[in-house]
């Protein structure tokens, strides 16, 4: 059975080759370089050595990789308060690009690159491509948005850089994706999984089968999505969907990915060194248990992140991948501690949601939560799409449905919520990132 999927392997790429170094010169190679990326930002980042010094620490204090959770947290505001190029570590004369996040409140965060951060990005690219087996002979739909989000510049110089053909499509004109998709004879894309979703249904609906195209590959991130997620995902376009998790402040896109095994993200190690932390407490967490991810960038020039706060949570996989990569893996981020809610009490994610409504046959991974608050309590009411058939039921039967992902959801959440079942097609499509809750409380 995985004789095929090895096979996949064939197309290693040199540019690969960091990913099965042994160990022990793995930690070496982050310790050197972990030394110097303290020593530049210490040198160049106001911010940084001011933290340094008021905590009476020097970079040469820094002698093993354990070291590291001496050095203070950076977190998100530390960027927008340094807008826009406070924390950059190089002159402007020696940056050659700038990249933005799409802030939904207030200013974006501004993040730099120098000619070699370029070069390195476009290396963990290649890595990641090559990973899950896309190589030079594979047409590369890339749609990412391309602008000031990386996603669109991360992956398309990577699959070049592989030796791929890319098609810079970019987000959005749904139906001329899917034309382009047959005509080009597209073998692997890119872009959010909740796009993706929405083109496979697209496709659909024009008559065409995505399982009968010639796309074997999905390269998606940029949101949290389930397991659940990627079952229906593979089963509705018979494509192998594939997990890559990145964000703006570190890189982009290529951070960590899913290797062909699907069992886990690799991270790029000698260039993002991961630590999970006690969101709480701020304490290294013993290997395998779930907490915050941390990352510091090894070799990052333009604008070293040292102990970046993710707000992702997720924990390490201890055992070694069969893939025979030395890097280590976590766990598929589902939740962000940012995208978390409390009702009346209890902590919600909107992936928990996803995973409970999946269980039950019949929806459509299209939902949203809208929280309300009436006479001073929390009130929320998932609503979701669910198929043609079910929709035509009876009303009986569309009650005895509500209710079954009534219970399905109280399972999950531990408490009980209101059920909306809408025809399929009423919630707004997102040509990127999805747009999971609605929150009216504060309206
Ligand atoms: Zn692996």
């Amino acid at each position: 059975m995985t004789q095929t999927r090895e096979t996949v392997e064939t197309h290693y790429h040199p540019a690969s080759a960091p990913d099965y170094i042994p160990t022990p010169m793995l930690k070496k190679l982050q310790l050197e370089r972990l030394r110097a990326i303290v020593q530049r930002a210490y040198d160049n980042v106001g911010l940084f050595r001011r933290q340094l010094d008021e905590r009476g620490l020097a970079p040469s204090d820094v002698t093993c990789l354990d070291d590291i959770s001496r050095l203070p947290f950076t977190v998100k505001h530390d960027l927008r308060d340094n807008y826009p190029f406070g924390l950059f570590a190089s002159p402007m004369q020696e940056v050659v690009r700038l990249h933005a996040s799409s802030g939904t409140t207030g200013k974006p965060i501004v993040v730099a690159y120098t000619a070699a951060d370029v070069k390195v990005w476009t290396n963990v690219m290649c890595r990641t491509f090559s990973a899950v087996g896309v190589g030079p002979s594979d047409i590369v739909q890339n749609a990412y948005g391309y602008g000031l989000f990386t996603g669109g510049l991360g992956a398309h110089y990577g699959a070049e850089g592989l030796g791929a053909t890319v098609i810079p499509i970019s987000g959005g004109n749904t139906d001329r994706q899917i034309m382009v998709m047959r005509d080009f004879r597209v073998t692997a894309i890119c872009s959010t999984p909740s796009y993706f979703l929405h083109l496979t249904e697209r496709a659909a609906e024009l008559g065409i089968d995505m399982r009968e195209l010639l796309v074997r590959v999905g390269v998606f991130g940029a949101e949290p999505w389930t397991d659940s997620m990627r079952r229906h995902l593979e089963a509705c376009s018979g494509i192998k969907a594939y997990d890559l998790y990145g964000l703006s402040e570190i890189v982009g896109p290529g951070v960590a990915c899913e290797c062909y095994r699907q069992d886990g993200l690799h991270f790029f190690e000698d260039h993002f060194y991961p630590e999970i932390i006690d969101p709480q407490t701020g304490d290294t967490l013993p290997q395998g248990e779930e907490g915050e991810l941390v990352l510091t960038t090894l070799s990052k020039q333009a604008m070293p992140m040292i102990r970046y706060r993710t707000r992702d949570i997720t924990a390490f996989i201890t055992a070694p991948c069969a893939c025979g990569r030395t890097h280590r893996r976590m766990r598929r981020i589902s939740r962000r501690s940012d995208d978390m809610f409390i009702i009346r009490g209890v902590n919600v994610f909107p992936s928990q949601v996803e995973t409970a409504l999946l269980q039950v046959e019949g929806t459509l991974p299209h939902y949203q939560i809208i929280l309300t608050r009436q006479k001073g309590l929390d009130e929320m009411e998932v609503q979701v799409e669910v198929t043609a058939e079910i929709f035509s039921d009876k009303i009986g039967a569309l009650e005895q449905f509500e209710a079954r992902l009534m219970d399905s959801l109280e399972r999950v959440l531990g408490i009980r919520v209101a059920v909306r079942l809408v025809e399929p097609h009423s919630i707004q499509r997102s040509e990127g990132k999805a747009k999971r809750i609605i929150d009216k409380r504060n309206a």
